[in-house]
């Protein structure tokens, strides 16, 4: 897009934003000028607790739908943009309904703890909700006892079971980024920079999280790169994250863990990728894109989302 048409756009958003009363949410996974327009950005844990305590009429969404969903479950008194209908997640959709329904009746007596990475009907099924940022303390504060199942995604499944020795059924489901980084690249570019560090999403799969040097969601990735007194990391996860990484720490350097097919770019989420500075622009201005979740399916939703803010703000997370 050309530069002037961007600014045009940026300044429209601008103006849109305060005539409506609107605030932005971002991912880290999305584009670094949708960052640097946004209200507010954060991994998902921090972004539903932005999305439950704002003052704003409109909360437009650059993220996925799981994530528009949540925040219209957490203040379903506000519009809830989400400017392309069909940013979704191959995560999310790997954990239907119907099945997940029948998974809980073939394993009864279990307690159901689902990634926020669901849609609002898995959750609505769901005992209580975690995020990759406290999936471990999540399943930590349960009883010692209690069986569980985890969903949907296995790689971060069995990074919970190994941490905690807990009696966990995983449900097998996968993120197609996460599962995508190759393991041989990533040994390469640790051998070609002596001294860099490996740091993973705990949604990556096993070798690759034995390769690590540190393993966390995007916003411990983010603290952990600031804090560390290392200058190269090879970053195994969305690299949108790299955009805020640059920011804090200009000096350092950040090498984006490469995919297995060097030539598809599928380290990048392409559901992520949908929103752009325009599309934002024209949800704003025309309302649309609105995201609506039944009534029951909120109150449903609400309890397990909340049972897991309740937990991490006693945490401190
Ligand atoms: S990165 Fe993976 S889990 Fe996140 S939105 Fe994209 S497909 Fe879903």
């Amino acid at each position: 897009m050309e530069k002037s048409i961007q600014t045009d756009y940026i300044s429209g958003i601008k103006e849109l934003k305060l005539r409506k009363n609107a605030i932005i949410l971002a991912h880290y996974y999305q584009t670094g000028d949708i960052q640097d327009i946004a209200d507010f950005v954060g991994d998902s844990l921090a972004l539903s607790q932005k999305a439950a305590s704002n003052s704003a009429d409109i909360i437009l969404f650059a993220g996925v739908k799981f994530m528009a969903e949540t925040a219209k479950i957490l203040s379903p008194g506000k519009k809830v943009l989400l400017p392309d209908m069909n940013a979704g997640c191959s995560l999310a959709d790997s954990c239907k309904e119907d099945e997940f329904r029948e998974f809980i009746k073939r394993n009864p007596g279990r307690t159901v703890v689902t990634y926020v990475n669901t849609s609002a009907e898995i959750k609505a099924l769901s005992d209580i909700i975690c995020t990759s940022s406290n999936a471990v303390q999540i399943v930590e504060s349960l009883p010692s006892g209690e069986k569980i199942i985890f969903a949907p995604d296995r790689n971060l499944g069995n990074y919970v079971l190994n941490k905690t020795g807990r009696d966990i059924i995983v449900w097998n489901g996968t993120c197609y980024v996460h599962e995508e980084f190759s393991l041989e690249a990533i040994l390469k570019l640790k051998k070609e920079n002596p001294g860099s560090k490996v740091i993973v999403h705990p949604e990556c799969e096993l070798p690759v999280r034995m390769t690590a040097d540190f393993i966390g969601s995007t916003g411990a990735l983010l603290a952990f790169t600031k804090k560390d007194n290392g200058s190269v990391y090879i970053v195994g996860t969305e690299p949108g994250i790299i955009h805020q990484m640059k920011k804090a720490e200009p000096g350092k350097t950040f090498i984006p863990a490469p995919p297995r097919d060097s030539t598809c770019g599928c380290s990048e989420c392409s559901f992520m990728k949908l929103i752009t500075i325009k599309k934002i622009y024209e949800s704003l201005l025309y309302e649309k894109g609105e995201i609506f979740v039944k009534d029951d399916i909120i109150e449903k939703a609400g309890k397990p989302i909340r049972r897991m803010m309740e937990i991490s703000e006693k945490l401190g997370l």
